[in-house]
This record gives C-alpha cells, sequence and structure tokens, in this order.
C-alpha cells in the first residue's frame, strides 16, 4: 500500500484519530472557509510581494495611494483589471482581488475580519513593516511529494507539502494566525519545521540547509471588535501595531531531529492506516475539543448520544469541497 501524507493531516490524526476519520475520510466539512481563504489570500500576497520585491524598479507607493487602491478594490468593488496599473505593489493588490473575487469572501462587509479589505490592507501593513528586510528569495511555493520510507508492515510513504520560499539557507514557512503568541508557543520543538527541512535538503540536494525562518502574521486588530474603535483617527483600520502584528523567528533543525522524525513519522503511517480501515477509532476528548482555543467542528457529532444520531448529523454534515489532496491512499493492485 502506498500512503501519501503532509504536515496537516499528521497533526489531525495526531490531535485525535476520529477528526482525522471526519475530516480525511468522510470528507466532512471541519474549518471556516472564509478563515482559510483568508490565509489563502495572505501566503498569495506575500508571494506576489516577494516576486515583485525582486524586480528592478519597486518602490511603495505613498499611504494616500494605497488606501486609495484599497477602497476602490475592496469597498467599491471595482473590477480589477491588472494591465493597466503601473506600481508593481498596486499591481499586488489587484491580483489579490482578482483571486479574491473567486471566493464567498469576497462579497464579506469590509469591516468584517475575513473581508477582502482585511487582505488587502494587512498585505500592505506587511509590505511596510518589512519595506527594507533582506529575505534574499531562491523561490517560492514549492510543490512536493518525496518517498520517505518504509513502514514496519512493508507500507510505502510519501510525504507531500507545499515550501512557502526558500533562501540560500533557510525554508521560510508563513503563518496567518490570530493569535501570535499561541503560534510562538508551537515554534519549539516543531515537527513541521524538521520534517520541511528535510523536504527542502532533498529538493536543492544541500545537505547544510538547516533553518526554518517562520514568518508570523497576525490577524488581529482589524474591524468591528472593540479596539476598533481608536482606528477612526486613522486611515489603516488595523489598530494592531506593527511590531505586534508581525513576527519572524528561527527555528534551527539537527540531523538527528530529522532521523527521529523520520523514524515517528513511519511508525505513525501504520497506525494511521490502521484507524483508516477500522470501524471505530479513538476519540481524545476533551483535551483535542478546543484545541488551538477553536471548538473542534465535528462536536455535535461526537456529543450527540447514540450511534444513530451520529449517523444522521454525519449525513447532514456539509461536506469539503477544496479538498487539498495532503492525503491519499493506494491500495497495492
Ligand atoms: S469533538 Fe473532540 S473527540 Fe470529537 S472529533 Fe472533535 S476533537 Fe475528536
Amino acid at each position: 500500500m502506498k500512503l501519501y501524507i503532509d504536515f496537516s493531516t499528521l497533526t489531525l490524526w495526531r490531535l485525535c484519530p476520529q477528526k482525522f476519520i471526519f475530516n480525511s475520510k468522510l470528507n466532512l466539512q471541519g474549518g471556516n472557509t472564509d478563515a482559510l481563504n483568508f490565509g489563502t489570500l495572505m501566503h498569495l500576497g506575500v508571494e506576489l510581494l516577494g516576486i515583485s520585491k525582486q524586480e528592478a524598479g519597486f518602490s511603495l507607493p505613498s499611504d494616500e495611494a494605497i488606501y486609495n487602491e484599497i477602497e476602490a478594490l475592496a469597498v467599491e468593488k471595482q473590477v480589477p483589471d491588472c494591465r493597466t496599473v503601473i506600481n508593481p505593489f498596486l499591481k499586488v493588490l489587484h491580483q489579490l482581488t482578482d483571486e479574491a473575487s473567486q471566493y464567498p469572501l469576497f462579497n464579506i462587509p469590509s469591516d468584517e475580519r475575513r473581508s477582502l479589505k482585511h487582505a488587502l490592507t494587512l498585505t500592505a501593513a506587511y509590505a511596510k513593516n518589512y519595506a527594507n528586510e533582506d529575505l534574499k528569495y531562491k523561490g517560492f511555493e514549492h510543490k512536493f511529494e518525496i518517498f520517505l520510507g518504509k513502514t514496519a508492515k512493508g507500507h510505502e510513504v510519501y510525504y507531500r507539502g507545499t515550501i512557502d520560499g526558500l533562501t540560500k539557507d533557510s525554508v521560510i514557512e508563513r503563518k496567518t494566525t490570530y493569535d501570535l503568541n499561541a503560534f510562538t508557543d508551537l515554534l519549539s520543538p516543531n515537527y513541521q519545521a524538521v520534517g520541511y527541512v528535510w523536504a527542502a535538503r532533498e529538493i536543492s540536494r544541500d545537505i547544510n540547509l538547516s533553518t526554518v525562518i517562520f514568518d508570523g502574521i497576525s490577524t488581529k486588530g482589524f474591524g468591528k471588535s472593540a479596539g476598533a474603535a481608536n482606528s477612526v483617527s486613522s486611515r489603516w483600520t488595523i489598530y494592531t501595531k506593527p511590531q505586534d502584528l508581525f513576527l519572524r523567528s528561527k527555528v534551527k533543525v539537527t540531523d538527528y531531529q530529522i532521523e527521529a522524525w523520520k523514524a515517528q513519522t513511519l511508525k505513525d503511517a501504520d497506525r494511521i492506516l490502521e484507524d483508516y480501515a477500522s470501524d471505530a477509532v479513538s476519540r481524545n476528548a476533551p483535551a483535542a475539543c478546543q484545541a488551538y482555543n477553536t471548538k473542534c467542528a465535528y462536536k455535535a457529532i461526537c456529543m450527540s448520544g447514540s450511534k444513530e444520531m451520529e449517523q444522521t448529523i454525519i449525513n447532514s454534515f456539509a461536506k469539503q469541497t477544496e479538498v487539498w489532496q495532503g492525503f491519499e491512499i493506494q491500495e497495492d493492485k
């Protein structure tokens, strides 16, 4: 059997095997689509900004010009036409709007937290905050699928994922999160960093690569929340200070950690395959039901009290439409 797995699916299974089954086997909608789309937009915005900054003649326009552009795109909803825009940064805002127009998020009122206006404003704030950054990107968005090894039961395991960015000696991993403090708690030890360094070494054939730069972007401080009242004197509707909005942190990964991570992942792979084939798996309630300060989307199923009721809720549960192919099982022929 072949198992293709990514960091998110591994994390999900480690958190709660039942949650993994609901999400990856039954395909039940498990997260807030607007929040996911917001994160996708922010990733794209920062990537486009990074590419744009590598081109000659990049400069940030005035605050006034950025503000006017965001109002036109996100409040007045003018249809973006990237060809008519000359300034490279304004072009990035147009490309983001173009992308956002495919998501339901596009129609969220502009003073809401997950709106297009917030995504554009946050991208502009990021660009201003890192106007003089020295990250020398070698590439962006490296999708990978790499053979990790064989499990004790003889199954082949492939590790999948996307590396947000690579520099000469580091992996860049971007995190869009509400709470940057909770994000720092997850930095060390960090399985994602270890797996991504291993993957980046395989991609670049550079065994000395050992650093991950986590690029944290907080989504706090926009919209109708109480603190937003402070923003009336400012055209920048994010009221959180840049130093609390953005955080970069370096994590070093050792060869020993990589070997331990590989061994653990192969061990877990056999257990994941067992769980996938089983009719009943363990439920890590209540510890996992409120992990990362977020209520598990499947709580109504687990709390329903009877197998019959569970099945009724499962049958009526919304299914995922955009499924990231991070997880896949291929049976032997
Ligand atoms: S509600 Fe709790 S037990 Fe049920 S799937 Fe979610 S995390 Fe697991």
